[in-house]
């Protein structure tokens, strides 16, 4: 097959908020009263009308790159570059409403493929330039925020470009995809040729399939399908000593995996510029329910039965109480009573009816046999219909000054009780009275799960300061407590203080050594995940 592009490209996204600007709105009716009773409500108006610093690239080097990719393809106006800033965290969107536009990157370049890609690269290794590779921006890890000290500029390396499906091999279920595809780009691309991926993270909507391979994202589905990095079979990487091209076979014992080393690698090892992954059919089915569970500890323990059962839904989910009485699964029912009681667990089938109706059984008798009730497939249809909500409502959120952002950990089944508290106790001690602390394992495993804390508390007058404090405070509650520092969004800079805590000095000094073989002159994404 030749290769394909999408026939609709997603939205550029607001330079200070989330996702698509036209669907940008204000606090859902129920939710307003709880936002005013739990947190007051102080309008912070965002400002938009900043000036950026001035490009400091020189004129002669603008000139040089122009010559790489073409002046069409260069960009040095302030709305390019503010939509290239930073990420999407809440301490990002803080920053950027706040008018500081400090991490602005001199010049935008958009390179058309592979050879493009290599070409920057050896121009920014011959004019000692910092090089961020850009996929969709949702970085909520400061994985975008490049150092620029001892650099003749910084430039965004902007992936956008390439996002040609670029083959598929149905008798080996692989398809070859470029990286700037979108989430949905890539699956109707896949979906003409009746495949999916089966990759659905939160910011499905703006990231790209290079993104999740260099953050070895995970999936809402991922139960189901597998991580971002267990679906990738090879990948093709443009780095500052040449190309890589990695993946030969659907298992080897030559040697440790090296896609393992770019995979995770943050843009700080090389730029992939194509990445083969394994497809699946569209599913004939989907079936969602929801299951409700006297307690959270009583629900993780089912869950813990299904996955070493190897007895696991597509999709499996469980909220806390604290997040199943908000109601956060359907932000639309956000402040409605839960007539249910305790804590909500969303289920999900997807494939052939037989499998799905089969699967379905058998978990089902699993969850009855302790202690769940099935609420039925609306429970799990409004999880679906709102699952790519709730960034919307941060901002409708931030707006009224309330601070809410999420972090993520994982751990074993044996330490998942005290992580939990720990981390929770962490964030309320920091952040004080007034505080809400929601929490839900979002990935399981068979030894062990993911824990997503969503914490929403009043901003006041420095919510910058207040949710850094925070966040340190939790991240040293779970690496003390011995899970990692992210399960699925990536160390960036704002993980790497705690990086060698959990990979060892040793660990440290094998990336750095990676990372001078790699990218000698220190040009990708500086500062970035090497510690
Ligand atoms: C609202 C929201 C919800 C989220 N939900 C999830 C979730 O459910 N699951 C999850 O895993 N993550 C989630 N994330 C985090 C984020 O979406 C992921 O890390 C995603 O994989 C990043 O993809 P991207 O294309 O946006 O990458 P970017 O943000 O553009 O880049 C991320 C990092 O990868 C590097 N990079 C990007 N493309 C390439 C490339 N082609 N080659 C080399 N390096 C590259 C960048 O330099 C940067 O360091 C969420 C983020 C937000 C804001």
């Amino acid at each position: 097959m030749s290769s394909t592009r999408p026939a609709h490209e997603q939205p550029e996204m607001h330079p200070s908020r989330w996702g698509d600007p036209a669907r940008a709105g204000g606090l859902p009716d129920g939710a307003r009263g709880l936002v005013e009773m739990v947190f007051g409500v102080h309008e912070r108006p965002a400002l938009d009308a900043v000036t950026l610093p001035a490009s400091g690239l020189a004129d002669d080097l603008l000139e040089s790159l122009r010559a790489v990719v073409g002046a069409d393809h260069v960009h040095t106006d302030d709305a390019t570059r503010r939509l290239r800033t930073r990420g999407k965290s809440t301490p990002d969107l803080l920053r950027q409403r706040s008018g500081d536009l400090d991490d602005a990157p001199d010049a935008v370049v958009r390179p058309g493929d592979h050879e493009e890609v290599a070409a920057v690269l050896a121009w920014a290794v011959q004019h000692h330039v910092a090089v961020v590779p850009f996929g969709g921006g949702t970085s909520v890890t400061g994985g975008l925020v490049a150092r620029r000290e001892g650099y003749a500029g910084l430039v965004s390396l902007d992936l956008v470009r390439m996002k040609r499906l670029l083959g598929v091999d149905r008798t080996s279920m692989t398809a070859t995809l470029e990286p700037g595809l979108r989430g949905p780009e890539a699956e109707a691309l896949l979906a003409a040729e009746g495949l999916t991926l089966g990759h659905y993270p939160q910011s499905f909507e703006h990231a790209t399939i290079g993104g999740f391979a260099a953050t070895r994202s995970s999936g809402q589905a991922s139960a189901g399908y597998g991580r971002f990095d267990a679906l990738v079979v090879a990948l093709r990487v443009a780095t500052p000593r040449g190309e890589w091209r990695l993946g030969t076979a659907p298992a080897t014992a030559a040697g440790p995996d090296l896609r393992q080393l770019v995979l995770g690698s943050e843009g700080a090892f090389g730029v992939i510029t194509e990445v083969t992954v394994r497809v699946r059919p569209v599913p004939a089915e989907r079936r969602y329910e929801g299951w409700r569970w006297p307690d959270f500890a009583t629900g993780t323990e089912a869950m813990r039965t299904l996955a070493q059962a190897g007895l696991l839904p597509t999709v499996l989910r469980l909220s806390d109480e604290a997040e199943s009485g908000l109601n956060l699964a359907h932000p639309d029912a956000i402040g409605q009573e839960n007539a249910d009681g305790a804590c909500l667990m969303i289920t999900g089938y997807e494939g052939e009816p037989e499998v799905v109706e089969a699967r379905r059984a058998a978990v089902a008798a699993v969850l009855e046999a302790r202690g769940g009730r099935c609420v039925g497939a609306e429970a799990g249809e409004a999880w679906v219909r709102g699952r790519f909500d709730a960034p919307y409502l941060r901002d409708a959120l931030l707006d009224v000054g309330v601070l809410v952002e999420t972090l993520e950990t994982a751990t074993f089944w044996s330490r998942r009780e005290a992580v939990y508290d720990v981390v929770r106790s962490a964030l309320q001690a920091s952040l004080g009275e007034g505080t809400l602390v929601l929490c839900h394992v979002s990935h399981v495993y068979e030894t062990g799960c993911s824990l997503y804390f969503t914490v929403a508390t009043p901003g006041g007058d420095h919510p910058l300061e207040r949710w850094l404090a925070a966040k340190a405070a939790a991240s040293d509650a779970m690496t003390a407590a011995g899970a990692t520092i992210t399960h699925h969004h990536a160390v960036g800079t704002d993980h790497k203080p705690w990086l060698t805590r959990e990979i060892g000095e040793l660990g440290g000094s094998v990336l750095r050594a990676v990372k001078a073989d790699l990218d000698p002159t220190g040009v990708l994404n500086p500062g970035v995940l090497v510690p």
